[in-house]
């Protein structure tokens, strides 16, 4: 998957990088057994070859025993900003939608151990799931939105957006603070409590509240 589409609009954008928050949310950063941050939390990438559509499946690697979920908030890039101020950074994000962030817990944890990149953790093919996106023309979020996860009908992550440390638009700030983000980047803002591994066979729905649904399942 190389593109996106938004809600109610024709126009097709090719996926740029795709920039991902660890640790923003107090109560997840607490199950990892991480401080909570009091600057800005950590950033990993993906790339646009680990994305699906959701309805399409997350091909389980075999190199693993431990695959994870991580419901998250994307933000769509609309614009070139370096270096943004607040209001530049909000006046940047063209579009909001629900996705998982499918990360391979055994190779994360080793890596973190050695103090290596989490690189291979979280760029396996069908690593990024994401819903169409809903621009900000028509939705301006509000941070009551709730956020869920469930596996095969039982919830496992429930949270409202608000609970992020750091909110989107100062998501894009920092993050633009140390790279140069352009239209079609998409930015996974972290996930919530409740991260649990999934096997082959399990189905995972999930959504935002005003925003979006998604459906994958595990092959
Ligand atoms: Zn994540």
């Amino acid at each position: 998957m190389k593109s996106i589409t938004i809600k109610n609009s024709n126009k097709e954008i090719t996926i740029g990088k795709v920039v991902c928050v660890g640790r923003n949310y107090a109560d997840h950063a607490k199950e990892m057994g991480n401080e909570i941050p009091d600057k800005f939390p950590l950033v990993f990438m993906k790339t646009a070859t680990c994305m699906i559509n959701s309805g399409e499946n997350v091909v389980h690697p075999d190199y693993s025993e431990n695959l994870h979920h991580e419901i998250e908030l994307v933000l769509l890039v609309g614009k070139t900003v370096k270096n943004a101020t607040l209001e530049e950074s909000q006046s940047a994000i063209a579009g909001y939608a629900v996705g998982l962030d499918m990360t391979l817990r055994d190779l994360q944890f080793k890596a973190k151990d050695k103090g290596e990149p989490w690189t291979f953790a979280k760029i396996f093919d069908t690593s990024g799931v994401i819903s169409n996106f809903v621009s900000v023309d028509e939705y301006s979020l509000t941070g009551n939105e709730r956020i869920y996860l469930s596996v095969n009908g039982e919830f496992r992550q429930e949270a409202t957006i608000g609970l992020m440390l750091f909110n989107a638009t100062e998501i894009i700030k920092n993050i633009s603070s140390r790279m140069t983000l352009e239209a079609g980047d998409l930015i996974f803002t972290g996930t919530p409590a409740g991260v649990s591994r999934v096997v082959k066979g399990d189905k995972l729905s999930g959504g935002i509240e005003n925003i979006g649904e998604i459906e994958t399942a595990i092959v």
